[in-house]
């Protein structure tokens, strides 16, 4: 049979920057990835996230592989709050130490990690299902179908899996408690050919529901609608889509209708698997979290349990050190609830409640937010990331 050190099913951000920074310090891996190249680069069904924060846009770099998000992705110094008719500019540098987000479509960062990854020797395998792990504590095993339909296996010394938010390996975790929430909203979002409303986002509050305006581009928007969770897309054709969003917006900027690229439901729900390693099996990313989009926290989540798990294998195979292995669950989750709360607490703030109670507490909350400096540093400061540890900065330095 054949043997890697470190088996990581799933080319998401997760699985494809843990390979990406393991292979750099000589640790042998195998990525299995059931989709295609092409599907993963270019389906619009993987069109996801869009926010990159502070720390994860310097790991990037770090690790080489920021060279075109720096050329073409957007740095924001800022966003919008949209609510009561008026505009609330949130400054990051000022609010957030002189840090900022970078704006660059998840699809564009993993199609640039599977080229780079690949042109320095990694392998993925594309097209092979992972169908289980045997042995996940002591001597894990990946069994695998290859696109003609055989049944093969790999001897891995570690197992990672970052097989997503519908993960089939979250069960081998024995005893793991799976913590779910599920909000009472669903988004809506399309990506149009048109220019953004603002160049920077503006998160909407309207007693009609909440809208988020973004972009992938200066010519590429990506706008979204809170909507019902039981709503469907048929409901919505293209032009009741613009009128609402320009309805929801106020007034406060012009949102201009253009060709639709993509359109699709999300769902709002939470969950955290705890713990997240068995033995020698780890999960990161969306397979161990899930969060709502409106922090724009779950690349960056996987980012950093990725960074958490490889500085972990690095002690364990530069220094014959397994202390961090041992932690990892708990280093992780630090980042996961922080993560979890702020996505809660904007979601529970943006979005607009059946409850009349609840709608006034959120709107007390929004309205000292507007005129409180502190208030709107804690909103920047978890925007950004929180990313500011001597642990970060370690594996920045183990990278350069
Ligand atoms: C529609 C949508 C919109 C989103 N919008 C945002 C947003 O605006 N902001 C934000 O921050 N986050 C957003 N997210 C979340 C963000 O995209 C995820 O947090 C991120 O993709 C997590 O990365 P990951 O590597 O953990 O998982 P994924 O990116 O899901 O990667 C998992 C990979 O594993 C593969 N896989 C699954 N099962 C197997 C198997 N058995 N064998 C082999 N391979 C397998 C999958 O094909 C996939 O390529 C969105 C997600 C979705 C679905």
């Amino acid at each position: 049979m054949r043997r890697v050190q470190v088996g990581i099913v799933g080319a998401g951000p997760a699985g494809l920057l843990l390979a990406h920074l393991l292979h750099r310090i000589g640790v042998e891996t195998l990525v299995l990835e059931a989709k295609s190249r092409a599907y993963l680069e270019t389906s619009p069904h993987r069109i996801r996230a869009g926010v990159l924060e502070w720390g994860t846009k310097e790991i990037l770099l770090a690790a080489g592989l920021g060279e075109r998000m720096e050329r073409e992705g957007l740095e924001h110094r800022g966003v919008y709050l949209a609510f009561d008719g008026a505009l609330h500019r949130v400054d990051f540098p000022t609010l957030a130490g002189g840090r900022s987000i970078w704006v660059y479509g998840q699809q564009y960062a993993v199609r640039d990690m599977i080229r780079l990854h690949l042109e320095r020797g990694g392998e993925i395998l594309f097209e092979h299902e992972v169908l289980g792990v045997e042995e996940p504590e002591r001597n894990p095993v990946l069994v695998y179908r290859t696109p003609e339909g055989r049944t093969e296996r790999v001897q891995t010394e570690f197992a990672v899996g970052a097989d997503g938010s519908h993960s089939a390996l979250r069960g081998l975790i024995p005893g793991a408690r799976v913590h779910r929430r599920t909000y009472p909203f669903a988004w809506l979002g399309i990506l149009a050919e048109t220019r953004p409303a603002a160049e920077e986002l503006i998160y909407a509050s309207h007693p009609r529901g909440f809208a988020l305006f973004s972009m992938r581009s200066p010519t590429l928007a990506r706008n979204y609608l809170q909507v019902g969770p039981e709503e469907r897309l048929e409901d919505w054709p293209e032009a009741r889509i613009w009128e609402e969003l320009a309805l929801r917006l106020d007034g406060v900027a012009e949102v201009r209708p253009g060709p639709l690229l993509e359109k699709s439901l999300t769902p709002m729900r939470a969950l955290v698997v705890e713990p997240m390693q068995h033995g020698r099996f780890f999960l990161i990313g969306d397979a161990a979290h899930v969060v709502p989009p409106t922090g724009a926290k779950g690349m960056n989540m996987a980012v950093a349990d990725a960074v958490a798990l490889f500085r972990a294998l690095r002690a364990f195979y530069l220094e014959k050190d397994p202390t961090f292995l041992g932690s990892f669950t708990e280093e992780a989750l630090r980042h996961v609830w922080q993560a979890e709360f702020f996505s809660y607490w904007m979601t529970t703030l943006l979005h607009t409640h059946e409850d009349p109670f609840a709608e006034g507490l959120r709107l007390a909350q929004l309205r000292h937010l507007g005129e409180s400096p502190h208030l709107l540093s804690f909103l920047a400061e978890n925007y950004v990331g929180l990313h500011t540890t001597g642990r970060w900065a370690e594996t920045l330095k183990a990278l350069a």
